[in-house]
């Protein structure tokens, strides 16, 4: 029995380096096609499981025992259909030749262990296979080994499983574990390498690695790319001198072999070489006892990124010189409101909360310092932190503002939002703009008076007396009060200004003038100038009585000015006065009936001696009242 086991060892052991020897091949064949890596892993397989045949221990004539089955098993798990085929195939074809009573049986054998493999293969096909893997799969060889024994006719007939069964089964089932360690060791290398290489190859960076006189021992794609080479085999072994201008290569050499004489790396060092800008690191390649065999360099082109860094900048630049420049103030303040930007001109457009205009500095808080220092006319008192609080929301509008500060400078706020949120706001100083505009509309309206008012008196004159009394007629058919108006001439005013000159004949009208406005006490009645020295006082909601009651106040307040009139038959200045009274319906019927009829009641005063009041009286078109 023992030498059964050292036999085996020997086979164990043939078995094994042919894995190994397949292990170190097989990186050979990576760069080859997929379909020739799995023939020749078959191939080997099958070597591997020939090589056992021909180590194996007759046990009885024409039976041989050996550890064939291993390789088979890993070559359909590791290789699939096709490996396993090929090594099945080999090792079948060999059992065959040798011939025997068990050959059928070995060849049965074969072909059952081979298609384990192969179930193993499609069991692991979604992911990698592992160590478990490889333990299950030599149990399931081991399984089948026995059931061979215990089924196959002539292997049972030699009672084989009771002889060498339990060495053979423990044997294959080690030599597939320990080729199929082997064979996953092998393939978790490949692919650390195979990330490593493509990460090399295929980084946008110019890589390569030098030896100790800075010729090129690997170079990654893109160097032959730059430097117009097919393959990167080709660079091998030149150097900067076969590859640049001398005095280039010299400078390059120099700082490579400063690198590798102090063992210090370069970092980011920017060179510019033929146009470009390229950032350039070298570190010192050491080997296991620390030497410097070499140099590991990157370079990165930068040239884009240098031209666009210089865009930016330029475009930066122009821009804070427009901002700089500009009469305007703007700022930028982010969707939640805070301010993001600003010139200075924004600062100095506000000269109280100005210190308080800063990058990061929030609108509401800016808004508190306006408040606070009273910076901002027209901010309603009271609710402050309300008034902060609309005004912070409204930031993010599109709006025209236009603000009185505490100087009373002006400033327009134009606000536009964009896409973002983002607030825009504009500020203009548009106090001169904004005084003109105050004193344009201040002489618009000196000069409405002007037109309007009588120049000597002050008061209506008759051009706005007809407007404002075609105003009120049109409008008063809606009302059913009464309308009064009052016609007032001064008597014998020819002879006063004959008497006493024309100056006092003006000086004259102006008492008379005021003592009519101070006869009348609502907002609504107009008093005007409608003639040479007649007036007209328009009582609207004013019966004919109350308008009697304003005569007669207005004669009383004549009377106490006591005016001296040597020409006058009453030795004094008076006035007669003719008094009408309508409707509104009336008088949108006939609006000058009004004027009419206190004419004739006047003319009706004058005739009757004058200094009197008459009120007009509808049915007999004379005066109904009179007062002297
Ligand atoms: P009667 O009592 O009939 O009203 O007599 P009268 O002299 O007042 O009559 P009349 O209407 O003929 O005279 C009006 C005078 O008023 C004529 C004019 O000299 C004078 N007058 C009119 N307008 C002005 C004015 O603006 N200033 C001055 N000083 N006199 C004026
Ligand atoms: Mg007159
Ligand atoms: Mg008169």
């Amino acid at each position: 029995m023992n030498g059964i086991w050292t036999h085996f060892g020997g086979n164990l052991s043939f078995v094994s380096l042919a894995m190994s020897l397949w292990a170190l091949f097989s990186i050979q064949f990576q760069r080859r096609s997929f379909m020739q890596e799995r023939i020749a892993f078959g191939i080997i397989a099958g070597g591997a499981s020939i090589g056992s045949t021909l180590l194996a221990i007759e046990f009885d004539p024409g039976i041989y025992i050996d550890l064939r089955f291993a390789p088979l098993a890993l070559a359909g798990m590791f290789g699939g259909p096709i490996a396993a085929a090929f090594a099945a195939s080999l090792a079948a074809a060999f059992r065959f030749a040798v011939g025997g009573t068990a050959m059928i049986d070995g060849i049965v054998t074969i072909a059952i262990t081979a298609g384990i493999g192969v179930a193993g293969h499609v069991w692991t096909r979604k992911r990698s296979p592992g160590f478990t893997d490889v333990v299950v799969l030599s149990l399931a060889l081991g399984g089948a080994l026995v059931a061979s024994m215990a089924l196959l006719p002539t292997l049972v007939t030699a009672h084989v499983l009771a002889g060498v069964g339990f060495p053979l089964t423990a044997l294959n089932c080690l030599a597939t574990v320990l080729g199929g360690f082997v064979l996953l060791k092998t393939r978790q290398w490949e692919l650390e390498r195979s990330i490593l290489v493509t990460a090399f190859s295929q980084s946008p960076d110019y890589l390569y690695v030098k030896d100790r006189n800075s010729r090129f021992i690997t170079v990654n794609e893109n160097m032959t790319r730059l430097f117009r080479f097919r393959t990167t085999a080709e660079m091998i072994g030149l150097s900067d001198f076969n590859l640049m201008s001398r005095p280039l290569a010299e400078e390059l050499y120099y700082l490579e072999q400063q690198v590798i004489d102090t063992g210090l790396p370069l970092i980011d060092s920017t060179e510019y070489i033929e146009g470009r800008f390229l950032l350039a690191s070298k570190v010192p390649l050491r080997d296991r006892q620390g030497r410097v065999i070499g140099l590991a360099g990157v370079t990165r082109d930068v040239t884009e990124r240098t031209a666009l860094e210089r865009e930016l900048r330029e475009s930066k630049n122009l821009l804070s010189h427009a901002m700089a420049g500009m009469s305007d103030g703007i700022a930028m303040y982010d969707s939640r409101g805070f301010l993001v930007f600003c010139n200075d001109q924004y600062r100095s457009a506000f000269p109280l909360s100005g210190d308080a205009r800063v990058v990061g500095a929030h609108i509401s808080d800016i808004l508190r310092r306006v408040v606070e220092t009273g910076e901002r006319q027209g901010i309603p008192e009271g609710d402050v932190e309300e008034w902060i609080k609309a005004a912070t929301a409204s930031l993010h509008s599109n709006k025209d503002e236009e603000v009185q500060l505490h100087n009373g400078d002006w400033r327009s706020i134009r606000t536009r939002l964009a896409d973002d949120g983002t607030a825009m706001a504009v500020v203009s100083d548009i106090t001169a703009t904004k005084q003109a505009e105050i004193a344009l509309r201040l002489t618009a309206e000196q000069l409405k008076n002007l037109a309007e008012t009588d120049g000597l008196t002050g008061i209506v004159n008759r051009r706005t007396f007809d407007e404002i009394f075609a105003r009120e007629t049109a409008g008063s058919a809606r009302r059913n009060t009464p309308f009064s108006l009052l016609m007032v001439d001064i008597d014998r005013f020819k002879a006063y200004n004959d008497t006493y000159g024309h100056p006092a004949g003006d000086q004259c009208l102006r008492v008379v003038s005021k003592c009519l406005r101070q006869s009348v006490s609502r907002p609504a009645d107009i008093v005007a100038r409608y003639g040479g020295e007649e007036f007209v006082v328009f009582l609207p909601d004013t019966s004919a009585k109350g308008a009697m009651i304003v005569a007669e106040q207005f004669a009383r307040r004549l009377t106490r000015e006591n005016i001296l009139h040597s020409g006058s038959e009453f030795g004094r200045v008076t006035a007669s006065i003719g008094i009408s009274c309508a409707t509104g319906a009336t008088l949108r019927a006939s609006p000058n009936r009004l004027l009419a009829e206190a004419d004739t009641a006047l003319y009706e005063a004058k005739t009757q001696g004058r200094n009197r009041i008459l009120a007009h009286s509808r049915e007999n078109g004379h005066a109904l009242k009179e007062t002297g």
